[in-house]
């Protein structure tokens, strides 16, 4: 008996366009990265598919502050600090049994990308920082594997299917991150949560179409949809760009490991730094740092917050140094989650 024809899989097989791609989805194995709340919100719909194979990846643990728009998160694990990638696997499986589900507690970097995401056959980007990403859309564009993009934040949304080969690529749209502190992020902007849901739909709904064989140039496009009137944009792009340092000229900067904001481990204990292609703008930084309760000091030379035992001092150059942990993870997730690198 096909899995697609079970009582729990009628209302999907009916409704043909997913329907007829059922049986892929059955067969596939699908990674999430990220599994905050666009991530959450991919692992549950894609357990909900029954997809054969479902590879989880996160570094981070469940805190309360997870808990108003990350829908696979309960007070238990905030409370207990589950890492995310067990709680979510923990749920997975209590939703449906025939999916295996793999957890993989990572920082995800250029060093372990082909091991996490070995086996792979669809890739869903639940990520809030965009040296990942494009460390995602490297890895894609070098293995042709399908990555499906999204971000979320404020009241705006972002959704690109990079198929290799058939569309065109998230570098073809972007020369690089945004310079840090620039673009807006979740933790220092927050969000509008249903909107992960509309993000969410619209990445399943792309990767659909790539199943079912019907994804073409034409889908070639940045969409992007922001409240509060809804606009809804589509930014056409005309496939592979042949100047596209990555789609085009097949330059992996980031999957290399010679692009990308990555933290390290500093010699005195206690202590790690990472240095920032571009610079920072401090004013900015600081609005942001602000508006997300750090405390903070100000000189003439750098930027100091703090929060937690931790003290992260920023200077115009780039430079970002933190003390209080030798932990290069967790100044990476510092880096991302107020600075969108
Ligand atoms: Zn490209």
């Amino acid at each position: 008996v096909p899995a697609e024809t079970e009582p729990r899989y009628s209302r999907l097989a009916r409704y043909a366009p997913l329907g007829a791609v059922l049986p892929r989805w059955q067969a596939a194995c699908c990674a999430v990265a990220g599994l905050g709340g666009l991530g959450g919100g991919l692992a549950l719909q894609l357990t909900r598919l029954g997809v054969r194979r479902l590879l989880l990846i996160d570094r981070d643990t469940v805190g309360e502050e997870n808990l108003g728009h990350q829908a696979l998160f309960t007070e238990q694990h905030a409370r207990e600090r589950w890492p995310k990638v067990e709680a979510a696997a923990a749920v997975v499986r209590a939703v449906n049994s025939a999916v295996a589900a793999v957890p993989l507690a990572a920082n995800l970097d250029h060093r372990n990308i082909r091991e996490l995401l070995s086996g792979a056959d669809i890739i869903f980007d639940g990520l809030d920082n965009y040296a990942a990403r494009f460390l995602l859309n490297d890895y894609a564009v070098a293995t042709g594997a399908p990555y499906f993009h999204a971000g979320v934040v404020r009241g705006e949304l972002s959704v690109m299917a990079i198929v290799p080969g058939v569309t065109g690529c998230l570098r073809c749209v972007l020369d690089g991150p945004p310079p840090a502190g620039s673009a807006p992020t979740c933790a220092g902007e927050g969000l509008f949560p249903p909107l992960l849901g509309v993000a969410n739909a619209l990445q399943l709904d792309l990767a659909c179409r790539y199943l079912a064989g019907t994804l073409t140039a034409a889908d070639s496009a940045l969409y992007s949809l922001a409240l509060p009137d809804w606009t809804v944009r589509k930014l056409r792009l005309p496939g592979p760009r042949a100047d596209c340092p990555c789609c085009g000229q097949r330059r992996f900067n980031y999957l290399d490991g010679l692009a990308g904001a990555l933290g390290q481990a500093e010699c005195a204990p206690g202590s790690a730094s990472a240095g920032l292609a571009g610079g920072l703008d401090l004013d900015r930084a600081e609005q942001v740092l602000a508006a997300a309760g750090l405390q903070l000091a100000r000189n003439a030379y750098c930027l100091v917050a703090e929060q937690n035992g931790r003290v992260w001092t920023l200077f115009p150059s780039g430079r970002v140094i933190q003390n209080g942990s030798g932990d290069a993870v967790e100044l990476n997730r510092f880096l991302a989650s107020y600075l969108g690198v």
